[in-house]
């Protein structure tokens, strides 16, 4: 790794391998195996395999290391593992490390699937997961068991309501009880955030979201220490079968040649999009992190350098109105990805969160009028009027 490069020359050329062909592009290298020039030298490569040196697309391949090579060099770890989707990177970076009689803290306010693998799974198998108010540092503090806490988990900034977790006072509390820190980095992007700086031991993300950039291919990323990486993680995921296509990964090395330029285009957009709708009398919150009236507005400005791709608002008149006003968009999409080029609303009540019963709705925030807009690349401008006249249809 070449540490003294930027952020953008890191993403357009870090991981690079080039063939005996020295093609300018990334290659796909579209095979499962490898043909090795002996039996001898199979042998060699299964007791260890060198640097450039493969055995099998479930365990490694030469495209798949590039797009690992290079988000760990943006992320600051020391490797990553490239896995077929987000969610197989979360359970991936936890059941690897896990085993009965564990304990976990989390955060309550969690992707679906996130909350699905604490909730249901790792309980299913003898791990025991505490949840909490992730904001709140006495709650984490009051959860964690030295010596038996192995690991700690959150979203960095949740999903839809956009909390921000503290990751360097979290990080602490969990260090302090012998726990690694496992952050889901999705909402906040490896461009402005740092969470491996602040304290975090893995850091995970969904690549279909911001890294893919264009909503074509599902992806995921264990960031951390090599140790981790490639004893704890590539072990379980080798063996179980969550490893990346060699063609995604080209995908998402693609992607991550513009990642720098996209986030923060988008994150301008957004941040204009909030200031726009911030006071509008029809909205009864406008939830941004850098908007001045986030409760966590400090620790947003502080921790990510720019305000993130997402805006989520609360349409007062309720679920009719939202539906309403979605119906009505003449640019953004109606979808549940996120981090596109193409802006997109959700109505995570009916849609994402539908599965939550009533009251853990409520409880996180997840209103009737709630929509989640997820800012891409289009003209702020035509963004702000679609949404001005799809709210006047309300
Ligand atoms: C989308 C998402 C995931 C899951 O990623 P997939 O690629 O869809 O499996 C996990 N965590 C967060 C915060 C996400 O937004």
């Amino acid at each position: 790794m070449t540490k003294d490069w930027k952020t953008r020359t890191k993403l357009v050329h870090e991981g690079v391998r080039r063939s005996q062909y020295g093609e300018m592009a990334e290659a796909i290298f579209l095979t499962q195996g490898f043909a090795y020039p002996s039996a001898e030298a199979a042998e060699a490569r299964f007791i260890k395999a060198g640097e450039d040196e493969f055995i099998y697309a479930r365990y490694g391949n030469p495209t798949v290391r590039m797009f690992e090579d290079r988000i760990a060099a943006l992320e600051g770890t020391e490797d990553a593992f490239a896995a077929a989707s987000g969610m197989a990177a979360v359970n991936g970076a936890l059941v690897s490390m896990l085993r009965a009689g564990d304990h976990v803290v989390s955060a309550r306010a969690l992707f679906g699937s996130c909350l699905y693998i604490l909730e249901e799974v790792l309980g299913r198998y003898g791990v025991e997961v505490t949840f909490v108010d992730g904001t709140d540092l006495d709650q984490w503090r009051a959860a964690v068991r030295p010596g038996v806490t192995k690991a700690v988990f959150f979203e960095t900034i949740s999903n839809p309501t956009l909390e921000v977790i503290d990751i360097r006072a979290v990080a602490d509390i969990a260090h302090a009880a012998g726990a690694l820190v496992v952050a889901d980095n999705v909402f906040a992007t490896p461009v402005y955030s740092r969470a491996a700086e602040l304290g975090a031991d893995v850091v995970v993300y969904s690549t279909t979201k911001h890294i893919d950039g264009q909503g074509r291919a599902l992806g995921g990323v264990i960031c951390g220490r090599r140790e981790f990486i490639r004893k704890t993680v590539e072990t379980y995921m080798k063996h179980t079968g969550g490893a990346m296509s060699p063609f995604n990964a080209w995908v998402m090395l693609n992607g991550m040649v513009t990642l720098d330029l996209r986030c923060r285009a988008m994150s301008d957009s957004a941040a204009r999009i909030a200031a726009a709708l911030d006071g509008d009398r029809r909205l009864s919150r406008v939830i941004y992190p850098h908007l001045p009236g986030h409760p966590q507005h400090a620790l947003a400005r502080e921790q990510m350098e720019e305000g993130g791709t997402i805006v989520t608002f609360d349409i007062a008149a309720g679920k009719e109105a939202a539906f309403r006003f979605m119906n009505a968009l003449k640019i953004v999409l109606i979808s549940n990805n996120l981090g596109d080029a193409k802006s997109i609303a959700t109505h995570p009540a009916t849609t994402t969160h539908q599965r939550l019963p009533d009251d853990q709705k409520a409880r996180l925030g997840i209103t009737p009028g709630l929509i989640r807009l997820s800012v891409g690349l289009e003209d702020a401008g035509d963004l702000i009027a679609d949404l001005r006249q799809a709210l006047d249809r309300i």
